[in-house]
């Protein structure tokens, strides 16, 4: 049912004559817009007429801040867009069958490899930030695409180069890198996902013929949402429990979970190989392009030599060996290897929040609804709601921006160095990363959504399959959940080796200065101070959001402590559970926060830095209010102090409005990548090119 408010310039008017429910609410509005003398503030009633009045605002130079904010990957990034943009019939159109997608997806990917030219499997090893920035691009054109080019070069091929060895390089980079060898990453079980130690599939080695048997035990392990497998693959890497035959009476000796090469369906005719049965997941809620299926094994021999052997290997004579000790090391390095995925993931949720903040920012700034009596109509981002809706989320983009693109930095040297140190460092900053800016994006989407109103709600603005198709970001590749409690775990883990002397590995730095701090109480002096120039410290901002790591890693530390003795490790890490949380988001809030901050000094261009740190100091201030519960408890914040927050949080919601469009038009997405038209760069064509649509 659509419920319309008149359109008048005076709403006030309409008023006395109708009594619905519709123009109750005009009122309620109308009253709002037009306070009583006195009704407000002086400071609020600045705040709500300001918008009108137009006040001074920073001047922002687009070509510069965008010339900062470009990875240095952004003419390969122009590369897809162009291929993809002058290939009209491979761009997804909005209503698409299942099917059709699939074929669709398979074509887009054939045609940026052999047509473009843009071979992305080379840069999975010697240059993942350019890697990323590929994916990122392609999921800009459909984020099936981007989906199903992880499949096949970061998970399938990033298996075979990351856990197998020189002979598998070998014998497969030339057939994943052309797609000739289409595969899968076949982990996941129906009865098991996030716990991968959990799963059933085994592969028994046979010594008289020189071969591993991989079986399916049971339905509860059939490999389940394995990507490609529904159509395309040919290949799969197959997670299984490694059995080797023993000498003794039990027979064989479970090695833990392995990776195999398994063919699945025939080269020439895709028919599924004998013993492999495959079967189709079905339509799903988003990333309908991706074929995702279902694999059973029954006593499926493939050579000794498939078994991907860089952390563990069977010899001719049925031994292991392994330079790793244990099976959970083993089981540690294999998992490791394979956070590129999670760090592509992370950095292409970003590219998707971009899109979304620029659809929402630029219709806010074109959509007009009332306004005082007698005057124009406002944007509807001159509406304080509208701001605190979208601000904060523009600032957050931002802070995303800068702490993926150090994610991927760190990643690509990692990749390089192999540094002890560093893998931990990237591993725990990747979990966290991806599963705090994953879930923000997946809200922010239903945000944008309804700020743009009705017309927001049409497919071809985007926020529908934008929205679905992301959805799942949060689930594959590490659930969030699960991951956050990994962060949390090497938080305390770092915590404990503090107190054993031990160093802190480089992200984790700060703890060691602000545990000390925690451990006094605050001051009572700065716990008052409310000044802008105090507040907007980048010194200030940064120990806020320290102390309430420091805080609820002390603080959980202890109950961890405290409830084990009654309900042993799990049972008390279960207690903390919500606690483990809060502190692994804490930490990773506070990394994004340093990595903001650096960014903003960094930043070459007088006036691009002045529209950075506005926009740092609002992510700031608005994860602090959004937390001030936490802040007030413990007197790190007075009451006075944390009213001055609030409304320097209004404040700069505001001045960021100011400067919104220039700083999303700084993220230098031309209209034919973020292809909504209700978000189009030039305000004055978006209505006409929407209406176009309905065929007007
Ligand atoms: C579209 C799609 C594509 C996929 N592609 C592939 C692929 O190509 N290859 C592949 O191997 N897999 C793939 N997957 C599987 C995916 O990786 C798993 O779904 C994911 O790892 C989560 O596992 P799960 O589904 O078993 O969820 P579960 O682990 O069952 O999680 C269900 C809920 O339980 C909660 N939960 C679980 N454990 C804990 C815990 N310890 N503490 C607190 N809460 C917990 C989670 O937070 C979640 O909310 C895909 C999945 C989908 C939907």
């Amino acid at each position: 049912m659509e419920s319309r408010q008149p359109n008048s310039t005076d709403p006030t008017a309409e008023i006395v004559e109708d009594s619905t429910a519709a123009t109750r609410r005009i009122e309620r509005l109308s009253s709002h817009l037009n306070p009583p003398p006195g009704g407000f503030d002086g400071a609020e009633a600045e705040m709500a007429l300001a918008p009108c009045a137009g006040r001074a605002k920073i001047d922002v130079n687009t070509e510069q801040l965008s010339k900062y904010m470009r990875g240095k990957y952004r003419d390969v990034q122009q590369g897809v867009y162009d291929y993809f943009n002058s290939r009209p019939e491979l761009q997804t159109p909005i209503e698409i069958s299942k099917d059709d997608h699939r074929e669709l997806c398979m074509r887009q990917l054939m045609g940026l490899v052999t047509e473009a030219g843009i071979r992305p499997f080379r840069y999975v090893v010697d240059d993942p930030a350019r890697y990323f920035a590929i994916l990122e691009a392609v999921g800009s054109v459909d984020m099936s695409l981007g989906i199903k080019m992880g499949v096949q070069f970061s998970l399938w091929g990033g298996s075979v180069v990351n856990l197998g060895t020189k002979k598998h390089i070998d014998k497969y980079f030339e057939g994943i890198d052309s797609v000739e060898y289409p595969g899968c990453f076949a982990m996941t079980e129906l009865h098991h996902g996030s716990n991968v130690q959990g799963i059933q599939t085994v592969a028994t080695f046979d010594p008289m013929n020189d071969e591993f048997v991989i079986d399916t035990p049971n339905d509860g392990a059939i490999k389940w949402w394995i990507g490609n497998a529904a159509v395309h693959g040919k290949f799969a890497t197959v997670f299984a429990k490694l059995m080797l035959p023993t000498h003794d009476t039990k027979g064989v000796s479970d090695m833990g979970v392995h990776a195999f090469i398994v063919p699945i369906r025939d080269m020439k005719t895709n028919k599924p190989l004998p013993g492999v049965q495959i079967h189709d997941c079905g339509h799903k809620v988003g990333l309908n392009g991706v074929d995702n299926g279902a694999l059973r094994f029954r006593s499926v021999r493939i050579p000794r030599e498939n078994l991907l052997n860089r952390f563990g290997d069977v010899g001719r004579d049925g031994k292991y060996t392994s330079s790793l000790p244990s099976i959970n090391k083993r089981f540690a390095a294999t998992l490791g290897e394979l956070v590129g995925g999670r760090v592509g993931l992370a950095y292409s949720s970003v590219g998707v929040l971009k899109i979304a903040v620029i659809i929402a920012v630029r219709y806010s700034l074109l959509r007009q609804q009332f306004g005082p009596p007698k005057q124009p109509e406002i944007s509807i981002l001159d509406y304080q709601s509208q701001q605190h809706k979208l601000m904060p989320m523009l600032a957050s983009t931002y802070a995303f921006h800068f702490a993926t693109s150090h994610l991927v930095a760190k990643y690509a040297e990692m990749k390089k160095t192999h540094d002890e140190e560093l893998v931990g460092d990237v591993h725990a900053l990747s979990a966290g990363l991806k599963a705090y800016v994953t879930s923000y994006t997946a809200k922010s989407l239903s945000i944008c959504r309804e700020a743009c109103g009705g017309h927001g709600y049409a497919a071809v603005n985007r926020f529908g399959s934008l929205r679905n198709d992301h959805d799942i970001f949060q689930t594959f590749e590490g659930d969030n959940t699960v991951l956050l409690q990994q962060v949390a775990g090497y938080l305390l883990k770092q915590y404990k080796e503090k107190f054993q002397g031990g160093t802190l590995a480089v992200t984790w730095n700060y703890l060691r200065d602000s545990m000390n701090f925690y451990l006094s109480q605050p001051n009572p002096v700065t716990a008052r101070w409310e000044g802008q120039d105090h507040l907007r410290d980048p010194k200030f901002q940064l120990d806020a959001f320290r102390y309430r790591t420091s805080r609820l890693l002390q603080s959980v530390a202890v109950r961890l402590q405290k409830h084990s003795k009654t309900l042993g490790s799990f049972g008390a890490w279960n207690r903390c559970l919500n606690h483990l949380l809060t502190l692994a988001e804490s930490h990773i809030e506070s990394v994004i926060l340093a990595k903001f901050i650096d960014a903003v000094r960094r930043c070459p261009d007088e006036k691009s830095r002045a529209a950075l740190k506005l926009l740092c100091d609002l992510y700031a201030m608005d994860r602090i209010w959004k937390d001030i519960g936490t802040y007030r408890n413990v007197d790190y914040v007075a009451p006075n102090k944390a009213k001055a927050i609030h409304k320097l949080t209004e404040y700069l919601c505001f001045q960021v409005k100011n400067i919104a469009k220039e700083v999303v038009d700084a993220f230098d997405l031309p209209d034919y990548v973020t292809r909504a038209p209700i978000g189009m760069q030039a305000a004055e064509d978006a209505y006409s090119v929407y209406t176009q649509y309905a065929g007007f």
